[in-house]
């Protein structure tokens, strides 16, 4: 006999228990036992004034964004809808089924004020790592680094010619927030600092996003997101957001090495990274400053494709400071130096080539052969030794761990595209996506769920 639903919902009395409802494979279930809160309230204590009405706990509200950022639910209104309705959401939050919910509007009085002096999220990111490394996640021994490009919440229609957009003009009285922070960070290395190229575009409403078209399709406004990760398991280390240009994304790396070893006491033996990370001065910072193995391809413009010789078939000798060439003469330096101060000229002699059966593929055009040499040529020399190597093989599969994480950020987290406008927006759902990539992580490779306390009883 088929079987028909009883319509009737409208029993008065019945017996509930939330503990009950939430399967026990949740995935709530596994962050729950993996995330601890309990510090909190103590941090944020200073914020709060003593007396007065009492606030929404911050700690609901950083479970119920924690939530948000793990299942893809960014917009708070969203996610105040959804908390109302899912169970296992509310069983996460510790709300019981009668509890009331925030309003949507809270959150982002709560992200302006004290969550953003408070630097709550980038406590709760270092402790959700500090628990990586202690449940062994953490290698130490290697790190990759990379950036992705997140599009900004900035309307190309409206943008103005880079040429046209007066930072000077602007008031800092009436701006907008996102405004307020783009003056804020025109020192910054990450910021206005790194590039003093005026850009093709800017947009009036969010000034600090970069019109880019380094994804070779059409040119969009956007930051860029850069993760340091241990490529033990893919850990997320730490994470910084910048401008989406190379030196910017060059500078974030230091920044996050440096903060690492800071904050952990952890500094890597190796780091692998892409090209873009392979100037000169930052391969020596590496090398010299760091003492941190550079697994990255060298940027190297010294290739020539005419048919004449390329400097790496003239030979450096260290103890003379010499190069040798191809017809085994000497090349010497006057100790000038050239193109800014980055550059050694080291000169054949006219006596040398004028005769030399090799001229035609060495110097055509000129009456001697001049080979240029970076300042920082021996840090690039040792990322070129390493790259010949069996292990650059492998950190260069290691790296592959980055790109991974930056797909399923876009993918499953769905953050390819910014719903915040400013720097600080910016840091704040990048810190919040690399917190949830790294809980899920942690929860999929330690989590045991524990029992829990009943969190709700209806009767
Ligand atoms: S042209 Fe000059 S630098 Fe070039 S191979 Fe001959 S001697 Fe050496």
């Amino acid at each position: 006999m088929m079987g028909r639903l009883d319509q009737d919902q409208g029993q008065l009395f019945y017996s509930f228990n939330l503990e009950e409802a939430v399967p026990s494979d949740h995935l709530v279930r596994e962050i729950a036992a993996v995330l601890d809160l309990s510090w909190v309230h103590g941090e944020l204590a200073p914020h709060y004034p003593p007396i007065g009405r009492p606030s929404i706990d911050p700690v609901l509200m950083i479970r119920m964004l924690i939530v948000g950022y793990v299942f893809a639910i960014r917009s708070e209104r969203a996610l105040c809808r959804e908390v109302q309705v899912n169970l296992a959401y509310r069983w996460f939050c510790g709300l019981s089924i009668e509890d009331k919910l925030p309003d949507h509007s809270a959150f982002s009085r709560a992200r302006n004020e004290r969550f953003c002096d408070s630097g709550i999220f980038r406590r709760v990111f270092e402790r959700v790592v500090g628990q990586c490394i202690a449940a062994g996640l953490v290698g130490g021994e290697g790190f990759a680094v990379d950036a992705s490009l997140i599009a900004a919440d900035a309307n190309k229609r409206r943008s103005l010619p880079g040429g046209d957009w007066k930072k000077k003009a602007i008031d800092p009285e009436g701006a907008s927030r996102a405004v307020k922070e783009y003056v804020a960070t025109l020192e910054d290395a990450s910021y206005g600092a790194a590039s003093p190229v005026t850009p093709k575009f800017v947009s009036p409403s969010d000034p600090a996003a970069q019109w880019t078209g380094a994804m070779k399709s059409a040119a969009f406004f956007a930051y860029a997101d850069n993760y340091l990760i241990d490529v033990k398991f893919g850990v997320i280390m730490d994470v910084e957001a910048s401008r989406a240009i190379r030196q910017a994304e060059v500078g974030a790396a230091r920044t996050m090495i440096d903060r690492t070893e800071a904050c952990f006491g952890i500094k890597p033996e190796w780091l692998a990274a892409d090209t873009a990370y392979g100037s000169a001065p930052n391969l020596e910072w590496l090398v010299k400053e760091k003492g941190i193995s550079p697994h990255v391809p060298v940027i190297d413009k010294s290739k020539r494709d005419d048919g004449t010789f390329s400097r790496e078939e003239f030979v450096y000798d260290k103890e003379r400071d010499i190069y040798i060439c191809p017809a085994g003469k000497r090349l010497k330096t006057s100790g000038r130096l050239a193109n800014g101060g980055a550059t050694l000229l080291y000169m054949a002699s006219t006596y040398d080539c004028g005769p030399c059966p090799l001229k035609s593929r060495c110097c055509p055009l000129s009456p001697q052969r001049r080979v240029p040499r970076d300042v920082n040529e021996e840090a690039r020399d040792v990322a070129r030794a390493l790259a010949k190597t069996e292990a650059f093989a492998q950190t260069r599969r290691d790296r592959k761990k980055v790109e991974m994480l930056f797909a399923h950020l876009k993918r499953i987290l769905r953050l390819g595209r910014l719903r915040l406008r400013g720097p600080r927006g910016a840091q704040f759902e990048f810190t919040l996506a690399a917190i949830a990539q790294n809980l899920r992580r942690l929860a999929k490779l330690v989590a045991r769920p524990p029992p829990r306390r009943t969190a709700g009883c209806v009767a």
